[in-house]
């Protein structure tokens, strides 16, 4: 019983893990699109692009872990077309790679601004997406994030402690608001502002300016031009499918599944392009714990478990001084109470209620208190 996994990164790496320490002794493969060696992203956006991390730093295993999972790592060549019938994965060398099981892991793609991309123009999803940013704010002295998402937030808040001039760009009325509420992202708009970064938030960009090929700034739906040197655009990602067009599984905003993670007979997806029913809907998460828990189920499913995947979900994101956990389902218009600790203080645990329960549990530098309230309200661990 052969597998192939497509994605080298945390969701296929954890997935093989898996397979392995649960007693998987046959061929893996593993195919990844780039040279590195599987890597982790949380560090890009923080240690990594701050310069506080080295390379190799942000690598998920050493080498020899690597090497005693038995597992052959085919890197630096992506998937261009998958059959699902015959398990049949084309890759852009011209490889044909078969298997009795493939798991798909092949994560996001960023979205760009439609138009010419100029120099100095990034986004961040890989670890040469993050070197090349690190180079120009080495150079630079004026950034423009175009993005209010937890990665717009985090890029800013990692530049403004760099020294650079920072304004945040979007078409929110405060950071992260359709996904933690007017609430908390009121809270992250005000520790911005204080940290120094200028927000430009609640008008849409339109397209950028550039001078001899460089950036030179930023157009906003109201009129305005914001200057800069270096912009990020982080304006979300979409799922890496293109290369299954064709092949004959779901396609829907990420590989469609039933609930045990299964897209097809003998196909299985892991991580940020999955998308699974949940409490009747069909969801996809985009956070790092749920690449590790999503692939822990898929390995057992494919050993025959058939266990229904149905996490808690759990993401964090560092902004300046502010750690922030997110176990649960936060909807922007839920009712949003303080359980623990204040406002004033920078510490405290918050809740997300709807419907009369308690649907997420938010911690703001409380991290202990944090997973208790979440083993109380949303089951233990
Ligand atoms: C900068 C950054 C910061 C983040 N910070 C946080 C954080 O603080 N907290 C948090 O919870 N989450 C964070 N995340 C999200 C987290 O990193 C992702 O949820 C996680 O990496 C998903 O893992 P994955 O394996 O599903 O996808 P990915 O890590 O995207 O891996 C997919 C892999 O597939 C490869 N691939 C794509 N297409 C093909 C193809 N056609 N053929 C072969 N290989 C292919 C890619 O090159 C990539 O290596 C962050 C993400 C980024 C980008």
């Amino acid at each position: 019983m052969s597998v192939l996994v497509v994605g080298a990164s945390a969701a296929g790496l954890t997935t093989v893990e898996a397979l392995r320490r649960k007693g998987f002794r046959d061929q893996v493969t593993v195919l990844g699109a780039e040279w590195h060696p599987p890597y982790d992203r949380p560090p890009l956006s923080k240690q990594f692009l701050r310069g506080d991390w080295d390379e190799d730093r942000t690598r998920l295993r050493p080498e020899a872990m690597l090497s005693a999972l038995d597992a052959s790592f085919v890197l630096g060549d992506s998937a261009v077309a998958f059959d699902s019938g015959s398990r049949t994965v084309t890759t852009a060398s011209g490889r044909t790679l078969t298997a009795d099981a493939v798991v798909i892991a092949t994560g996001l793609t960023p979205r760009r601004l439609p138009g010419v991309q100029p120099d100095g123009v990034h986004v961040l999803r890989t670890l040469d997406d993050a070197a090349a940013l690190r180079k120009d704010f080495a150079a630079a002295k004026r950034l423009v994030v175009v993005g209010d998402g937890v990665l717009g937030a985090e890029i800013a808040a990692t530049a403004r402690k760099m020294g650079l001039a920072v304004t945040m760009a979007g078409p929110q009325t405060v950071p992260l608001e359709s996904q933690l509420g007017p609430m908390i992202g009121g809270l992250l708009a005000e520790l911005h502002r204080s940290e120094g970064v200028e927000l430009r938030l609640g008008t849409a960009v339109i397209g950028l300016t550039d001078r001899d090929g460089r950036v030179s700034g930023v157009q906003l739906a109201d009129g305005n031009v914001l200057p800069a040197e270096v912009v990020v655009v982080a304006l979300g990602a979409t799922p890496a499918t293109e290369w299954l067009s064709g092949s004959g599984l779901v396609i829907d905003n990420g590989v469609v599944c039933d609930a045990c993670c299964r897209a097809a007979d003998g196909v299985y997806a892991v991580g940020d392009v999955a998308r699974w029913p949940y409490e009747d809907v069909l969801i996809r998460l985009e956070n790092r714990t749920n690449a590790t828990e999503q692939a822990l189920c898929v390995a057992d499913n494919f050993l025959g478990a058939d266990r229904p995947y149905a996490p808690v979900p759990y993401f964090w994101t560092d902004q300046f001084a502010a750690k922030l956990q997110v176990h649960g389902r936060p909807a922007a218009d839920a009712e949003v109470v303080v359980a623990e600790g204040n406002l004033e203080d920078g510490r405290f645990v918050a809740h997300y209620r709807r419907g009369g329960r308690v649907v997420a549990v938010l911690g703001w530098n409380l991290p202990k208190q944090t997973r208790l309230h979440r083993g109380q309200h949303l089951g233990p661990a």
